[in-house]
């Protein structure tokens, strides 16, 4: 099985580059989709992630857990003798299995809301686009079909968080700081149980063979991904269904559970918790209110579902993406109103940004450019591309709007919003501003990974967008 799944490989590489040289030679459109090639350069990359992003997520709650959120202050103590790595280690939560109930609940009645209840809110929401909707064509051409229900698993788990809180108090709703550290280690073995699992699937029964990507190079399979949406059964989609839940339903419960973790210890909630959780929310909930445009964004039209993807999801995403409200449980920022202000502010306009160009885009694809933007017919670049059984097929790039401004001004917007969080906790301590020095690697470096893809998609053309669009983040600059 394994071997003939490699010859097929083999023979899709050997199409794959004939089809390139004739696109260059013939003027005729390119192929796309993720490298069949490992360099060096990503390799080394990948293996220093599998390696070290574990202990990265471990650093910084352990830095919180047992130094007050400080970042220096573990390194000087190892430097100067007068603590070990044995000792931190020892010093640390462990694995409990009251922890491991809690997590299998969740995640088990997350499966249950995206599995076993059919969306409802479209039907009773204005304007929201649920239910059973199309995601954007594969490499190998298959269209699949997805179950949008996340704005309602939302709801339902939010409205359920609420009314333990008030009324049944079946649990404390500090329930997630209190189990915070041994949540992490179940958080982990989910994240490595499901990225293995989609390893061994791609090679012995893959969802769709033809979208399958085998590298040579193993580091890289695991870590990047051979299958491109693997699922089980006709509607468990693993890349929907890791990403947006238990991941980013979770988001919005831990900032919850920090907020109530202030007011245990304070007794009272500060303004930089509620800007947090605000803010943080907002970006939430667009995800879900927009759960259907998420189809069409590169998580799920390009990336292969790997570790990067499944324990990004489990553990990255909950661990680092909420820093901000740990750090304020800890130190407890109340801002002056100024600052409070132009924090919401810098929030505010860079979600507008961030939205106002998705949507943009959104809607030029959906209308197919018989749209208006900024009051006008949009401009764009028409392109063609070959998918991999073959087919041609069109497109348009738009050269209006935020889309003619740069090349990836919604990056640069998100970029806007993250700052916000980070600049909500005050100057106090450089922890917080993790995210917004990762969140600055990972779109920078999504920008140069998107547009390599592009590249190749739609050759000549791409450059004629570019010539049009010469800046990817920040007009007239970068
Ligand atoms: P985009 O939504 O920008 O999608 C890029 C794709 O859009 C390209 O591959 C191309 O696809 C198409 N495209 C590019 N230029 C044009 C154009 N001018 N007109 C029409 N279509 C165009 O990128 P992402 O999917 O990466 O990001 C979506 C959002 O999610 C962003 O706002 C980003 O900030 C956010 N995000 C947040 C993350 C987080 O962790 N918080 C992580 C990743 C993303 P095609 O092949 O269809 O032409």
């Amino acid at each position: 099985m394994k071997g003939s799944v490699a010859m097929e490989a083999t023979r899709r590489r050997a199409q794959h580059g004939a089809n390139g040289k004739s696109s260059e030679e013939g003027g005729q459109p390119a192929q796309w989709g993720r490298a069949w090639e490992v360099d060096w350069f990503s390799l080394s990359g990948v293996i220093g992630l599998l390696c070290f992003a574990p202990f990265i997520v471990f650093y910084f709650v352990m830095a919180c857990d047992q130094y007050q959120c400080s970042v220096s202050q573990p390194l000087i103590e190892l430097y100067q003798g007068e603590t070990t790595l044995l000792s931190i280690w020892s010093r640390a939560p462990s694995f409990t299995w009251s922890a491991a109930k809690i997590y299998a609940i969740w995640v088990s009645f997350q499966v249950f809301l995206y599995m076993c209840v059919p969306d409802m809110t479209h039907k009773l929401i204005p304007g929201y686009v649920g239910g059973v909707q199309d995601g954007a064509r594969t490499p190998a051409g298959v269209i699949n079909k997805y179950e949008v229900n996340g704005l309602q698993c939302w709801l339902i788990t939010h409205a359920l968080w609420f009314a333990n809180a008030h009324y049944f108090h079946w649990f404390s709703p500090t329930i997630i700081f209190d189990n915070w550290i041994p949540l992490m280690w179940c958080a982990n073995i989910l994240g490595y149980a499901v990225s293995t699992y989609a390893f061994t699937k791609a090679y012995l029964f893959p969802t769709c063979a033809e979208d399958c990507k085998f590298t040579g190079n193993v580091f890289y399979n695991y870590m990047m991904g051979i299958e491109f949406n693997p699922r089980v059964g006709k509607w468990f989609d693993f890349k929907l269904f890791f990403n947006g839940r238990p991941g980013i339903v979770a988001w919005t419960l831990i900032n919850l559970s920090y907020m109530a973790k202030q007011q245990e210890l304070y007794g009272h909630v500060t303004n930089s918790m509620i800007l947090v959780n605000v803010l943080q929310a907002l970006y939430v909930l667009d995800f879900f209110w927009n759960e259907a445009w998420y189809l069409k964004t590169i998580d799920i039209c390009h990336d292969h579902f790997g570790w990067y993807l499944g324990w990004g999801d489990c553990v990255w995403l909950p661990y680092l993406y909420t820093l901000q409200g740990l750090y304020l449980v800890y130190h407890p920022v109340q801002l002056s109103s100024a600052h409070a202000l132009a924090v919401l502010l810098l929030g505010l306009v860079g979600y507008y940004i961030f939205r106002s160009t998705n949507h943009q885009k959104d809607l030029f694809r959906r209308t197919e450019g018989s749209c208006s933007i900024w009051g006008s017919k949009p401009t764009y670049i028409e392109c063609s591309y070959n998918s991999g059984d073959g087919g041609l097929h069109r497109s348009k790039l738009m050269t209006s709007g935020f889309w003619g401004l740069a090349r990836h001004l919604n990056y640069t917007g998100d970029l806007m919003g993250s700052l916000a969080y980070c600049a909500a906790c005050g100057f106090g301590h450089i922890l917080p501003y993790f995210y917004i020095v990762y969140m600055t690697i990972l779109l920078v470096h999504r920008c140069v990974r998107d547009e390599h893809r592009c590249s190749s998609k739609y050759g000549k053309d791409w450059k004629r967008y570019t010539d049009v669009v010469p800046r990817r983040l920040i007009p007239g600059v970068f």
